[in-house]
């Protein structure tokens, strides 16, 4: 199973879309559980993904060295801003199955949320991850919200040629509804997703899969005829472990009931296993089998009611139906072995990509 290890609660930085904690409350955000807990609890998993999150994790580059050295994880995973990413030593680094770092597209929509210099600095850091030996999976990980072009921001971070993977969320179903959402969903957005996934199919043709990742497995599993639950796997196999101990369905949901599972000073995985599932409307919907019923939060808290869970389920309906055009083509370039399955079918483990966006 993946466990988000959340080293810290807060954050250098203080984009407009995150709830997180600033930098200014650090001294109140050390971990309070000891290693030997945390190692006994990740020990009962022989399965264990371990990706380091916050806040913003790197603040804490000494606590993830040790938890390195004694965790047995099968993998570690590290989703970052990457504003520190050059201050992790190499060793460590090479080690990483997948690095996240979180950027939103082109430089002036990155700065725009996430603070003036923001772009420059985790790309420069990603490249040089890059050049000092980190052989991972690099994913950029976008947050999409309503300044953003998806077409113009996925296109400009596959043409840097540094991203092996592109995952995207959106900006929806935490704050406040935006006032312009329809208009941005159709005249920007959808027709966005459309252009990508033509995009996509073309240079397939050619014999390249980009490493789009909410498109990979959505149509990986449309072609294998698989069914999936809830994609990021929150509450089913995948946790989030807050800094006080506690044992949660995913890292953004702390405030909440349904999300408390445990502590990890306590409970074991099995305790915690497929704890937590969908219900109305994705438990009745036609394509859930497909979606996964897209976010567990969004799910359970129905922020935005009934009228923006259907406005946020146009988009993966759209998704959905675009990928099942391209269907028979894609199908068609794997029997003609134009591309293989083994690297369309992506990921082949928990990596924090949702998938659904
Ligand atoms: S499309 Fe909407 S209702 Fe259907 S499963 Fe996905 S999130 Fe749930
Ligand atoms: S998709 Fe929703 S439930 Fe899943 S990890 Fe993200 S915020 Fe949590």
């Amino acid at each position: 199973m993946l466990y988000h290890i959340l080293l810290t609660d807060v954050c250098n930085l203080d984009c407009s879309y995150c709830g997180g904690f600033s930098i200014d409350d650090l001294e109140k955000a050390e971990v309070s559980y000891s290693l030997e807990e945390l190692k006994r609890f990740i020990d009962g998993d022989p399965e264990a993904d371990v990706a380091f999150y916050g806040g913003e994790p790197l603040l804490r580059i000494l606590l993830l060295q040790k938890m390195m050295d004694e965790l047995s994880a099968r993998s570690f995973l590290v989703q970052t801003n990457a504003t520190h990413l050059d201050e992790l030593p190499t060793s460590y680094l090479r080690r990483l199955h997948t690095l996240l770092v979180s950027v939103d597209g082109r430089e002036k929509i990155t700065d725009g949320y996430r603070g003036q210099g923001t772009y420059e600095k985790a790309v420069a850091n990603a490249w040089d991850a890059k050049e000092r030996g980190f052989t991972g999976d690099m994913v950029a990980r976008m947050a999409v919200s309503k300044n953003s072009d998806i077409y113009e921001e996925v296109t400009h971070l596959s043409s840097l040629g540094l991203f092996d993977h592109i995952h995207w969320q959106l900006d929806v179903i935490w704050g406040e509804m935006w006032e312009d959402l329809d208009a941005w969903l159709e005249g920007s957005y959808n027709p966005g997703i459309t252009r990508l996934i033509d995009d996509w199919l073309d240079a397939m043709r050619g014999g390249r899969i980009p490493g789009i990742a909410p498109f990979q497995p959505v149509l990986s599993d449309m072609i294998a005829g698989r069914k999936s639950h809830i994609r990021c796997g929150a509450g089913i196999d995948s946790f989030a472990i807050t800094p006080r101990g506690e044992i949660l369905t995913c890292p953004i949901c702390p405030e909440f009931e349904f999300a408390l599972l445990g502590d990890v000073r306590t409970a074991s995985p099995e305790d915690i296993r497929d704890r937590v599932h969908v219900g109305e409307p994705c438990t009745s919907c036609d394509i859930k089998d497909i979606c996964g019923g897209r976010c567990l939060f969004a799910n359970k808290t129905k922020l935005w009611g009934e009228e923006g869970q259907e406005k946020v389920c146009g988009t993966v309906r759209h998704l959905v139906s675009e990928l099942e055009r391209i269907r028979p083509m894609v199908e068609e370039l794997l029997e003609a072995g134009i591309i293989s399955w083994d690297e369309l079918d992506y990921p082949k483990i928990n990596n924090c990509c949702e998938i659904i966006p």
